[in-house]
């Protein structure tokens, strides 16, 4: 498993070394919105904590933090809007997966059809 690399954009947000567009925070969850929108409304949801991925999250993280990112989940979807007509949730995880920010991340995207899961 990798290890966590401090500098990684998103630490970087979470420590206010650089700003993001803040939708939605409590102890656990950051929210804010993707720089670079796949859609009208794309969002990402990441734990405060230094996890690099889903894997070390799950394995790692606290019931109370798992319970938060999927407690945010619909808070966030109200906030912006598509709570009623749906959203897909993604969690790109290392190579296979895609990933390009080695902190862990679920883009939240909707506010249009989003399109085939895979491409
Ligand atoms: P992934 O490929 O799953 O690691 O997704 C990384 C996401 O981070 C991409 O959708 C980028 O557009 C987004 N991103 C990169 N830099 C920033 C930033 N400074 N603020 C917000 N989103 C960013």
């Amino acid at each position: 498993m990798k290890t966590y690399d401090p500098n990684n954009i998103f630490a970087k947000i979470l420590r206010g070394d650089i700003p993001c567009d803040k939708v939605y925070e409590d102890d656990h969850v950051l929210a804010f919105k993707d720089k670079f929108p796949k859609r009208a409304v794309h969002v990402l949801i990441v734990p405060k904590k230094p996890y690099t991925d889903v894997r070390s999250f799950g394995e790692q993280g606290s019931d109370a933090e798992l319970a938060a990112i999927l407690r945010a989940v619909p808070k966030v979807a109200e906030i912006m809007g598509v709570k009623q007509d749906g959203f897909r949730l993604i969690a790109n995880t290392d190579m296979h997966g895609g990933q390009e920010v080695p902190h862990l991340h679920f883009h939240l995207i909707g506010g249009e059809p989003v399109g085939p899961m895979v491409s």
